[in-house]
């Protein structure tokens, strides 16, 4: 590749014009955390790549007058764990985004390169469906937004079009009251998850759930929320039996494969226990010791 391959545009127009010339095979760039591993192997070689990281509308974290919170394509992992002030259900996304990797990745990955790539295990994916997050995205016709649970499409593959860039994650109003939480299951510490749960949920007066959203990564090609699971908590007040019968719908829809990390079948026996381990430690976050 020659030097005059790489651009580091200033706006998402140009940037949009950049990839479009120079067609298929050119690539943005946002942290290059798996992009340069996976130049470096030559599994990949972009004729063009456009760097995302000039683009100051992409690094920034907004919260908005009605409570939702723009995060930029370009935030760094470790910015969305620990500098974006994310409170109530929306914790759920800083949560995930703490327990990526380790601090290197996270100082140089992004919320926009995660997604886009796609990883069926990595931590974003699940919180954002759990948040109901919407994805913006940009490209030669313009933007959109999708919710989470549309752009992941399975195994590494999203709604993007060709041409087109994530330009935010965007989390809707959440009550005060609500909790987000998010656990992860790893061989060793700074793993990628050999499964995990993401849940968003809220209580009415009486101590009872009252909304509640669950997704489920690393066991298929995407997350899994199953509506089933959630009704069968929704009313309850977590006990042990209500619990079990919602990973019970759950594992049921889950469709995991065998692989380095672990078997499909290991997989389906920990998505229980990891369940009862998210709301053991949401009663934590709720009540939290005198
Ligand atoms: C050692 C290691 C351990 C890791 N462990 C974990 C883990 O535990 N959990 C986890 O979730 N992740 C993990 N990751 C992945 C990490 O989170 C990466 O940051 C992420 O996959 C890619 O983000 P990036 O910003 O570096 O994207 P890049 O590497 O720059 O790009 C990745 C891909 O997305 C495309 N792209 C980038 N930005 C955009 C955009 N805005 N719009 C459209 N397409 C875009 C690129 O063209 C490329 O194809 C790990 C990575 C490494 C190297």
């Amino acid at each position: 590749m020659t030097k005059q391959d790489f651009h580091k545009p200033k706006t998402v127009e140009d940037a949009i014009a950049l990839l479009r010339e120079a067609g298929e095979d050119a690539r943005p760039i946002s942290g290059g955390a798996t992009l340069v591993a996976l130049m470096n192997a030559r599994l990949v070689q972009p004729s063009r790549l456009v760097s995302l990281s000039a683009i100051e509308e992409l690094t920034q974290c907004t919260h908005q007058p009605d409570g939702s919170v723009r995060i930029g394509a370009m935030r760094r992992h470790r910015q969305t764990a620990f500098e974006s002030d994310l409170k109530a259900a929306h914790q759920v996304v800083s949560c995930a985004a703490s327990q990526i990797a380790n601090p290197p990745v996270r100082n140089m990955g992004t919320i926009g390169g995660s997604i886009s790539f796609a990883d069926p295990a990595a931590d974003y994916p699940p919180s954002l469906v759990a948040a109901n997050a919407e994805i913006e995205i940009a490209g030669p016709e313009g933007r959109r937004c999708i919710p989470a649970e549309e752009f992941f499409l399975g195994w590494y593959e999203t709604a993007l079009e060709p041409g087109e860039i994530v330009t935010a994650v965007i989390l809707p109003p959440m009550p005060a009251s609500s909790i987000g939480h998010y656990e992860k299951l790893c061989r060793v510490a700074g793993d990628f998850a050999l499964a995990s749960v993401a849940v968003t949920i809220d209580f009415d007066d009486n101590n009872t759930v009252s909304s509640l959203r669950l997704a489920v990564g690393g066991c298929g090609g995407g997350p899994v929320r199953v509506a089933a699971a959630e009704d069968t908590l929704i009313g309850t007040e977590l006990e042990t039996d209500a619990i079990t019968a919602a990973a019970e719908l759950l594992v049921a829809e889950l469709d995991p494969v065998d692989d380095v990390r672990g078997s499909a079948e290991y997989r389906l026996k920990v998505v229980p226990r990891l369940l009862q381990r998210t709301f053991n430690n949401l009663v934590d976050i709720r009540e939290p010791a005198q």
